[in-house]
């Protein structure tokens, strides 16, 4: 099918940089369309990750990438109010073990410096003091007051929402399968049928070399480099209370400790090189691995808390930096490549610039009057004190009704989220809104409920609800 009308713009991904990029757009008067082949928005990279927001002392002086993620730091209290996005500031700790490590601290710290950012180095009993789980063998750390902990779900789907409350379009589910440069503009062949835009914003993220090579030959690579995980349950607060990194190495950030804005605990990433950019596959010799570092840092880590293993895989660029740039041979297709960590730290900033510099030039940006930077607050049901639980109840018995008992979330905020501007498709898509399926029993009691929400809000068969991507039905056929 050929949609007759030409967009403005189309971005390519709607991952946390799509996010962004659209939400920056949808301040000016202007026709957006974002494709995304997956049936969510951030159901790749952007929900696989250590959602760290990192402060920026690690990056080399300079990069884009340090520059990114110091403004992208900056950017996230404000973003997250207006998004309503749970972000907590608690900072992190970089921690020497062995005495000749304390000079490598002094390095980065000096790298802080470069880059813009508040360090401070820590005693021994300094870090014990703040951090008593800590291996006792721990030597000192960097401080950095400004690193902080996000949702990365929420982060993603509600700068969407707002894009779209906006006047951002959506479509998901659409592959783009191959582009033809035009004159001033590009067609793209997607699954669903031709789309044509004046400006393309290529944010495909570990796909963003094959989508770029849809336009032009490219000197460069994007590499699948994969991280696995232990999540443990939030079975009780202080494990640790800062993000706990040991020394970073040419792998990257290495194994981190870190409490979720959710109150469990994370723990990973391994960095090994795959070869297909979708192996989200885990193992239990690299998992052991990473309990392994984790233990040289907090060594009674209670993995028996431990409730799902993952994997994300980093689009880690052969330049060792961003590629954010026009391409060489067509001014108006604009590259965000190789958005490895700290992309998503970077996102708000990324999407700034990405807008304001590289968009401007191409098109005429006049600002809406009506745009509204916030979303409509979400409730938080298990968040609110017992007196505002029950005025909530009696103004709308459905938040009485818990359909999450792991999570304690209400039928009355799933029914939120599913009558938002953002399409609420599948299973995994409630599940990453609201936490209904992240908890202990990971769904097991929760999802038929959801099931049939989601079937009745989208009017179709349960047969036909989906876990995330087409083929995943939960209900393979009526047995009665
Ligand atoms: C293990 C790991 C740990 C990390 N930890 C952190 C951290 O703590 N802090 C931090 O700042 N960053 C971290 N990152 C990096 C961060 O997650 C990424 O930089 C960020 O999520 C990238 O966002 P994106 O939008 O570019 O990519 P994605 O989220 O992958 O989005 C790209 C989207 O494009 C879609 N797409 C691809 N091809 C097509 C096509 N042909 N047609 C339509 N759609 C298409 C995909 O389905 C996808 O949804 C980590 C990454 C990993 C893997």
């Amino acid at each position: 099918m050929m949609y007759a009308h030409m967009e403005d713009i189309i971005i390519i991904g709607g991952g946390a940089i799509g996010a962004f990029i659209a939400r920056n757009l949808s301040r000016y008067q202007l026709n957006v369309l974002v494709l995304e082949k997956e049936n969510d928005v951030g159901d790749a990279t952007s929900m696989a990750n250590s959602a760290i927001v990192h402060s920026g002392y690690d990056p080399v002086p300079g990069t884009k990438k340090a520059r990114f993620n110091v403004e992208g730091n900056a950017l996230f209290p404000s973003v997250c109010e207006e998004l309503d996005v749970e972000f907590e500031q608690c900072g992190s700790m970089t921690l020497a073990t062995e005495e000749k490590q304390l000079q490598t601290l002094k390095e980065l710290e000096q790298r802080g410096k470069d880059n813009g950012v508040v360090t401070r180095l820590l005693s021994r009993a300094e870090v014990l003091r703040l951090e008593p789980n800590v291996s006792p063998d721990v030597k000192g750390a960097l401080l950095c007051p400004t690193a902080g902990i996000v949702n990365p779900f929420t982060l993603v789907a509600h700068a969407f929402e707002n894009a779209l409350d906006n006047g951002v379009k959506l479509s998901l589910g659409e592959e783009v399968l191959a582009i033809e440069k035009r004159d001033g503009s590009f067609v793209l062949k997607t699954n669903k049928g031709q789309r044509e835009a004046k400006i393309v914003i290529n944010a495909a993220g570990v796909k963003s070399e094959e989508v770029t090579k849809m336009v032009e030959p490219v000197d460069w690579t994007v590499n699948p480099r994969k991280g696995e995980y232990y999540v443990l349950d939030h079975y009780a607060p202080g494990l640790v209370n800062h993000v706990l990194f040991p020394l970073p190495s040419e792998k990257g950030k290495g194994v981190l400790v870190t409490h979720t804005t959710s109150g469990n605990y994370l723990v990973g990433p391994s960095s090994e090189w795959v070869e297909d950019k979708d192996d989200h596959s885990t193992d239990s010799e690299t998992l052991s691995n990473v309990k392994a570092q984790a233990s040289l840092m907090v060594p009674n880590i209670p993995f028996r808390e431990q409730i799902r293993v993952f994997a994300g895989v980093r689009a880690t660029p052969s330049t060792h930096d961003f590629i954010i740039e026009p391409a060489k041979t067509a001014p108006n297709f604009i590259l965000c490549a190789g958005i490895e960590s700290p992309g998503l730290v970077s996102s708000p900033a990324i999407g700034r610039y990405v807008v304001e510099e590289l968009v401007r030039p191409l098109i005429p940006l006049v600002p809406k009057a009506n745009y509204q930077p916030c979303v409509k607050k979400y409730v938080r049901f298990s968040a609110l004190t017992e007196e505002q639980k029950e005025a909530l109840v009696e103004q709308n018995p459905h938040f009485g009704e818990v359909i999450c008992n792991c999570e304690k979330v209400t039928l009355g905020e799933i029914e939120d989220v599913l009558s938002r501007s953002l399409p609420c498709l599948t299973i995994k898509a409630v599940k990453k809104r609201t936490r209904a399926g992240f908890g202990k029993c990971q769904g097991g009691f929760c999802q038929p409920k959801v099931l049939l929400l989601l079937a009745k809000k989208l009017g179709v068969s349960p047969l036909e609800v989906l876990y995330d991507r087409a083929g995943s039905n939960i209900l393979r056929k009526e047995s009665k």
